[in-house]
């Protein structure tokens, strides 16, 4: 029987509805057009000319590794993660300062756009980068957060990745984002408002008993040293999965190289779990945190993925009500059971 659950945090409602997966359908999905190749490509290594000089370009030289930029005349080659403009920002640090107050309220969307393409490789995905280079990517991105809330006009640094047309990425070449924004967006800000709110009246981290909660039980996926992952139980995308630190931290920028390396197997297997129950479905990947501007509400940090496999329809996109047609439980045995096997390829667990 249906079930209408409540997300753990925020107002988000969700009817967990195994019916709904034995709708006929009538209509094929769309043939995916792969129409940019290797020459073509902006993130492909020799088409550096193509994007905005870098800002970083790691680079690995006699088992060093390198942080270089370019210049606006000379492009870094041979890298192996590049962070850069993106050329197409949806936010700009030079907006027209122009304010506007309610009912057409309207301020400039001051901020920084950036692309961190996370391997020269155009065919690598997420799910295989090697351990070492997923470390990279992360220690990278730490770095670049940490600088991007160095600026003035940043009060929030959101990460986030689009992977695959029904992601809504442009190109297929794996690649994470950064944009900044001046205050907390609202969903960050949701979620600060319960865990303040309990943190006051109860003194706990609602987070923290999410975490205890499902580190064992039903939803669980994986857990690592120092990391879990479960599939939320008022998941709004079918297959969806939450990672977070099992010790309470607030910031990413945090997390210490060897957590860094735990991070990377917790990434890889679960999203390799994910590729191999729904043959390498599009996603997005949200990293969840508090801002580094100590004057707004914290949060416990974590990482969430929605696989893109079932299309919002109307009542989604109209009410705030999501139908999702695999119970989280369903999807967390096969997710964690695909997880597993990963992982146990990694490091040797059986
Ligand atoms: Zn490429
Ligand atoms: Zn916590
Ligand atoms: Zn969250």
């Amino acid at each position: 029987m249906p079930e209408l659950r409540k997300d753990y945090f925020t107002r988000k409602l969700v009817l967990v509805s195994e019916e709904r997966s034995n709708r006929p359908l009538e209509y094929e999905p769309p043939i995916r057009n792969h129409s940019v190749d290797r020459d073509h490509c902006p993130f492909c290594p020799g088409n550096e000319e193509m994007t905005p000089p870098a800002d970083l370009v790691l680079v690995s030289k006699e088992n060093t590794l390198l942080k270089l930029a370019d210049s606006d005349s000379e492009r870094v080659h041979d890298w192996s993660v590049r962070y850069f403009p993106n050329s197409f920002p949806a936010v700009s640090p030079d907006s027209e300062p122009k304010y506007s107050d309610y009912p057409l309220q309207g301020e400039p969307a001051f901020g920084y756009h950036h692309v961190m393409v996370v391997s020269p490789d155009h065919y690598a995905k997420f799910s295989t980068l090697p351990q070492e280079q997923w470390v990279d990517v992360l220690a990278t991105l730490q770095d670049r957060v940490r600088w991007l809330y160095s600026k003035k006009t940043v009060g929030y640094v959101s990460v986030f990745v689009n992977n695959g047309y029904e992601a809504g990425a442009s190109l297929s070449h794996p690649h994470l984002q950064t944009l900044t924004l001046t205050k907390l967006p609202p969903m960050i800000e949701e979620e600060a408002e319960s865990v303040h709110d309990s943190m006051s009246e109860l003194g706990v981290c609602p987070m923290c008993k999410v975490v205890n909660l499902e580190s064992s039980g039903p939803r669980l996926i994986l857990s690592t040293d120092n990391f879990v992952a479960f599939a939320p139980w008022a998941s709004a995308h079918a297959y969806e999965f939450w990672i977070f630190p099992k010790r309470h931290e607030t910031s990413f920028l945090k997390v210490s190289q060897k957590e860094i390396q735990d991070m990377a197997t917790m990434l890889r297997s679960t999203l390799g779990g994910l590729d191999s129950v729904l043959k390498s479905p599009s996603y997005n990947i949200a990293f969840h945190v508090s801002s580094e501007k100590k004057t707004t509400k914290q949060i416990h940090w974590h990482i969430e993925v929605y696989p893109q496999v079932i299309k919002w329809a109307g009542l989604e996109q109209g009410s705030g009500v999501y139908i999702n047609p695999v119970t989280p439980e369903i999807a967390a045995r096969q997710l964690g059971a695909a997880a597993r096997k990963e992982i146990s390829t990694l490091i040797g667990i059986v």
